[in-house]
């Protein structure tokens, strides 16, 4: 055994940390290990082992871990490259690959003592605490734990942090003088799981009085013995809502209880799912079959209209490389993964399918970690991160909607799912498939320059028609009308059309709340977030203004917080204004809304498509949400009433975004044969992003937008680089970024544009003062290596790197 080991630790450090491996201790590259690190215990990643004597002394390894490699050689690489990519640091990279946190992370959890609680009595009788060495203010923090504490058994550190703010000092403090106890919890205590089952109420259920959807689930479950998880009964064909129904009306009880391995699971179906393909999926089938043969690594962009069937061609492709006992990952945007999706993954792959969502628990995501690494699923389907899937001989990956921004981690480490797909079927000698209605500029770049191959899938299946699109000037309507329209005339007259011939509406708002300002007649100044430079949004039903950006919550105002003045007004229009405005006008509809207010988990998104699908609703409003939905079958009328905001905003993709927003929400109209209808009321209207949208025209808007790139050398003509310096005290994330922008200046840097320091869009962010630099370069390598010296230009000026954010290839530059 060799005598030292490097080791990745998750700490926010470019570095690893050499230990010394003591005799008897097995270690291997790629395992786990705990490790003393400062004055905890924590585990990191082997990344190799050696024989190399440190300059400075050494501790010595606690424990191994694993006896097998949680990483595999190729997921180790994958995971170096990331870390040398993003400038991230690789411990923290290793564990947003590795979701196994819930394993051996042991909580701290605190309770309040006796004398703690003689504390807080005496403290709520007059007279304040003998003399103190505390602050008036930290005393507050104190007693405000103690409060918190109180009324509960126990809570556990994070909970208690945020909640009362206190901080790690303060904690320790309280402990020492015995106000309050620490005691760890081994997280294995509360990884109990608990299941939902469904019970069948009485075995002789009369069948007679169900209808077919009714009889199926409880046959189902009469067969099984009368009892089902929940779970497994999605992969029937039948509606969430029949059982509900059926819980309704007594015939099935849902009952909550640990985990039993004996509860009996459906088998899966003989796979009845039949694909009837077009010439063009055809096409795009054979041509993605035939580069998984070839055991290269190969890159494709399907490109296929909204509607064009891409799901069916991912699925046929991923049975076939199943049928040769190979692995597939496909990868969706956050809420893209619907029950439709879903159900059909289930119907395919039956057990063979693990399905990675953002509702599963830590302790879920780690059962199902362990089911792919073992092998027993070799069908990956998840978000992000699902891109990090233990699979071994990958043969296809598949990233739908791959222009989505929900790729994007904004986090460090801030890398980019279709970025880190496309490295890892190079890693691995895959194929990999990027799809989109609306490819991303980048993408689409690449298939030009025939770095991936182009495939297309032209017509909607079924040869469905292309909705229509109508523009409505705003300005216009507003001289007409003579005050500002939510709904113009126009689409208040298609709407009413609709109703009445009982069609279906979708109506587009991007924007959530009430309304988005509140702002003072007599002085003119809004009402911001006290944490970020940000208008507070008012919520009507909840009764609250809102920061939607750091989600500080304030209560509505009666007088202006800087003049005193009574004329505070609400201005502006969120979906849940709209809701309303739609409920004035058309007393008589049925409307939902489909927005983050409404939606609070993917059962909420499932429950309003649902009533959609259904007939239970005739309009449905919402933000950016109601574009993504994959299982709406489509509505007459889609009336856009705000989606071209963001092409105010300061920021190089927002034409790139509006297109393809309006893209998606176009798409959703049209039912069946009956061609869509889709009125775009917009302030822009000669911006081309509105106009090639309405023409459907992608090409004609790639043309014109990539002329905007490569005029402004931006992405995909230049790697770009967002350097953030942020911190509490503007003082000094003014100073820090003053002495960065210097050291950039005196800094050779050939074929480097670094633009900069300004104070960012959004000046202040969650309590941070905001100011950075704009790097742009036509040589990759060129900026990565001027970012590496920054950083450690950086770290010698003692500005924590905590402080200091490295975005490559940023998405957003607000
Ligand atoms: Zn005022
Ligand atoms: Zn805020």
């Amino acid at each position: 055994m060799p005598h030292f080991c490097d080791v990745a630790v998750a700490v926010p450090l470019d570095m690893v940390f050499t230990y010394a491996i003591p005799p008897g201790i097995e270690l291997i590259v790629g395992g786990r290990v705990l490790v003393p690190f400062r004055q905890q215990r924590m585990s990191g990643i082997v990344v190799e082992l050696h024989d190399r004597p440190p300059k400075v002394k050494t501790k010595k390894v606690i424990e191994a871990l694993d006896l097998s490699p949680v990483l595999d050689e190729q997921l180790l690489k994958l995971g170096k490259w990331i870390a040398d990519y993003y400038l991230a640091p690789v411990g923290e990279v290793f564990r947003t690959m590795l979701p196994l946190s819930a394993e051996f992370k042991r909580s701290v959890m605190y309770r309040i003592t006796d004398d703690g609680r003689m504390a807080l009595h005496l403290a709520g009788m007059s007279g304040s605490p003998a003399r103190s060495k505390r602050t008036p203010e930290q005393q507050l923090v104190e007693f405000r734990v103690l409060d918190y504490l109180a009324e509960r058994e126990s809570v556990r550190e994070e909970r208690l942090r945020g909640t009362t703010r206190v901080g790690k000092a303060l904690l320790t403090g309280m402990v020492r003088k015995k106000w309050i106890a620490r005691e760890d919890v081994s997280a294995a205590q509360d990884a109990a799981r608990l299941v939902k089952v469904a019970v069948l109420r009485s075995a002789e259920t009369s069948t007679k009085k169900l209808n077919e959807n009714q009889r199926t689930l409880v046959e189902t479950l009469a067969a099984a013995g009368g009892r089902v998880l929940v779970e497994a009964l999605r992969s029937l064909d039948v509606p969430r809502t029949t059982l509900s129904t059926l819980v309704r009306r007594g015939l099935i009880e849902l009952v909550v209880e640990p985990q039993d391995l004996t509860t009996p699971k459906l088998k899966p179906r003989q796979s009845p799912f039949e694909f009837e393909f077009s010439a063009a999926q055809k096409n795009a089938r054979t041509k993605i079959g035939e580069a998984v043969a070839s055991h290269k690594f190969a890159g494709l962009l399907l490109h296929g209209i909204t509607g064009s069937g891409k799901t069916a061609v991912y699925l046929a492709c991923m049975r076939e490389v199943l049928e040769q006992g190979r692995s597939s990952i496909l990868l969706v945007p956050e809420i893209g993964l619907t029950p439709a999706v879903a159900a059909d993954l289930h119907q395919v792959f039956g057990d063979e399918v693990a399905i990675l969502h953002s509702g599963l628990s830590n302790a879920e995501r780690a059962e199902q970690w362990h089911r792919i690494r073992r092998g027993e699923a070799r069908v990956v389907a998840g978000t992000r991160s699902a891109v990090f899937a233990p699979v071994s001989d990958l043969a296809l990956i598949i990233v739908d909607e791959e222009q989505d921004s929900s790729y994007k981690q904004e986090e460090t480490p801030r890398y980019n799912a279709r970025d880190v797909a496309v490295m890892r079927a190079k890693m691995a000698g895959a194929v990999v498939v990027l799809g989109s209605a609306t490819p991303s500029l980048e993408s689409y770049y690449n298939a030009k320059k025939n770095k991936y191959t182009l495939v297309e899938l032209p017509d909607r299946v079924e040869q469905r028609p292309l909705p229509e699109v109508e523009i409505v000037d705003m300005r216009q309507e507003f001289q007409e009308t003579g005050q500002e329209q939510v709904i113009s005339r126009k689409l208040a007259d298609e709407i009413r059309e609709r109703l009445e011939k009982k069609e279906q509406v979708m109506v587009l708002l991007n924007r959530r709340g009430y309304s988005p300002v509140v702002l003072c007649r007599a002085c003119g100044k809004t009402l911001q977030c006290q944490n970020c430079a940000v208008s507070m949004t008012h919520h009507k039903r909840e009764r609250k203004m809102e920061c939607h950006y750091c989600g500080h919550v304030a209560r509505i105002p009666d007088k202006c917080a800087h003049c005193g003045s009574e004329y505070v007004y609400f201005v502006g229009t969120g979906s849940e204004k709209l809701e309303e405005l739609l409920h004035g006008m058309f007393p008589q509809a049925r409307i939902g809304r489909l927005d983050r207010d409404t939606v609070r988990g993917r059962e909420d998104f499932e429950h309003a498509l649902n009533a959609l699908n259904e007939g239970a609703l005739d309009m449905l409003v919402g933000t950016q949400m109601i574009a993504k939905g994959h299982d709406i079958h489509g509505v007459t009328l889609v009336g856009v009433v705000g989606a071209d905001m963001a092409l105010g905003l300061p920021d190089f993709r927002a034409a790139e975004r509006t297109f393809q927003l309006l893209t998606q929400v176009a798409g959703r109209a049209g039912r069946g044969q009956t061609p869509g209808k889709v009125i775009l009321q917009t302030y822009f209207q000669d911006h081309y992003a509105v106009q090639f949208a309405a023409r459907h025209d992608f090409a004609g808007f790639y043309e014109k937008e990539l002329q905007f790139r490569a005029w402004m050398h931006y992405p995909p003509y230049s790697a770009i680089a967002n350097v953030l310096i942020r911190s509490e005290k503007l003082d000094e994330a003014l100073t820090w970024s003053g002495e960065l922008g210097r050291w950039f200046e005196k800094t050779k840097h050939e074929g480097i544009r670094v633009l900069g320091p300004a104070a960012a869009p959004i000046t202040r962010l969650k309590r941070d003062y905001r100011y950075h630099f704009i790097l742009k370069s036509p040589s990759r390598e060129k900026m990565n290596a001027l970012l590496r010296a920054m950083l450690a230009e950086a770290a010698a000026r003692k500005i924590p790197r905590t402080q200091v954010i490295v975005d490559v290839d940023a998405v957003w530059l607000m």
